[in-house]
């Protein structure tokens, strides 16, 4: 069954927007759901039906329309389903900011208001900042509702009439003997903002809101983890109507070049010389601090073979003076320059080496010596290969019946 907007708000057919206006004040002061708390049910209903039927008879093209056709040509907006946010937000719009009872709170915690989206700010750290603990100081532009107007963006702000509040306007086209066409668009007058101000606010240029800068200081402790969150909570943005958002701090672990860190333990690459590898002795090399670490392995160290020493890996996070195990592996760096034959000599005196002889029947290949073999680059050699293989190939195809190139594509 179809509404009556004017029964609704106890009006004749003949109103005048005036009127109008009066008898939703009057009747949205009685019903609001925060001056009936004990009918809360009922008064939000008769709320919503309140404020459906004056946000048709206040605009006078839906007004035109509601005349004209009834309810259901006003189906194609937005106007039909209106929940209690919107019935809230015209009542707001209606009386400007400041609701006008003061039981506010109780409204406020049956309608949370929306909170201001969070801002994600990512802190690099480095593994030295990890390992000793250390502060950080950000400032950060913050958005905050401007002090100058209170968020309203200028002087005497009131409901937009283009649009009566909604942001959008119904066009009506005609297309047609008796056909109309229904377009929603952006309201022209309020930009789609929704309400009108007289006076620009100056300290915000009507934008409702101000920049300031904030200051946090951050604690970085030792054996602070690669995507920990320190979360500021309402120290982030704040817009109109909103409450402030969050400020999250993602901690991001720079890479290091001497040090790679697994969970608490550190790895650390070290170099020695061939003759290191072969004698062993001691290992030195500089931490993270730059702080000598030194000791000793008296054993031959392998390309593969690693040292391990305790404690002296990453802190552990909220464990005072808990440490990781620092790992040491080892590249053994060869001599550049080939060995004199003396020195191969005194090598083949100490050294286990081979004996090979060959005969004069049998055959001897040549090769080539290259260094640093890579699997990998050689995998992507041979796909290469087989790529211009099977091009080529192709190109012999030609002439051939198409099912017999498929078969022999099969192959490559
Ligand atoms: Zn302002
Ligand atoms: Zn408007």
């Amino acid at each position: 069954m179809s509404k009556n907007y004017y029964d609704i708000l106890e009006l004749g057919k003949d109103a005048g927007s005036a009127e109008i206006k009066k008898a939703y004040k009057k009747m949205a002061m009685k019903w609001h759901p925060d001056k009936n708390p004990d009918n809360i049910e009922a008064a939000e209903k008769k709320f919503k039906e309140i404020s459906e039927a004056y946000s048709v008879l206040s605009d006078p093209e839906k007004k035109e329309i509601y005349d004209k056709y009834g309810e259901d040509g006003l189906k194609n907006g937005d106007i039909g389903e209106n929940n209690f946010t919107s019935a809230d937000e015209i009542f707001k719009m209606f009386f400007g900011k400041q609701a006008p009872f003061d039981d506010n709170i109780f409204f406020e915690k049956r309608n949370p208001v929306k909170k201001s989206e969070s801002k994600v700010v990512t802190i690099p750290f480095s593994l030295k900042e990890c390992y000793n603990g250390t502060k950080k100081k950000v400032t950060l532009k913050i958005k905050k509702i401007c002090t100058g107007c209170n968020g309203l963006g200028g002087k005497n702000p009131r409901l937009c009439n283009g649009c009566n509040g909604s942001g959008l306007k119904i066009l009506n086209r005609h297309v047609g003997p008796g056909m109309i066409q229904r377009i929603q668009t952006v309201c022209n007058v309020c930009s789609g903002t929704k309400n009108v101000i007289d006076v620009i606010c100056v300290l915000c240029n009507g934008n409702k809101v101000q920049v300031e800068d904030k200051q946090f200081i951050l604690t970085l402790e030792q054996g602070i983890n690669n995507n920990d969150k320190k979360i500021y909570e309402n120290n982030g943005d704040q817009y109109p109507c909103e409450l402030a958002g969050d400020v999250i701090f993602v901690m991001k672990e720079d890479e290091n070049k001497l040090f790679k860190r697994i969970g608490n333990n550190l790895v650390y690459n070290h170099s020695i010389s061939l003759g290191d590898s072969l004698l062993g002795g001691l290992i030195s090399f500089n931490d993270l601090n730059d702080e000598k670490i030194v000791f000793k392995e008296d054993n031959i160290i392998k390309h593969d073979s690693y040292s391990i020493i305790k404690n002296k890996g990453m802190p552990i996070k909220n464990v005072v003076n808990n440490y990781g195990d620092l790992y040491v592996t080892y590249n053994i760096i060869y001599p550049t320059k080939n060995l004199s034959v003396s020195e191969k000599e005194l090598i083949k005196k100490i050294l286990p080496v081979t004996n090979i002889s060959v005969s004069n029947s049998e055959k001897m290949y040549s090769s080539k010596l290259y260094n640093n073999f890579s699997i990998e680059e050689l995998e992507k050699k041979s796909r290469k290969n087989e790529y211009n293989n099977f091009h080529e190939a192709r190109n012999g195809f030609q002439g051939m019946p198409p099912g017999m190139e498929n078969m022999f594509r099969g192959f490559f």
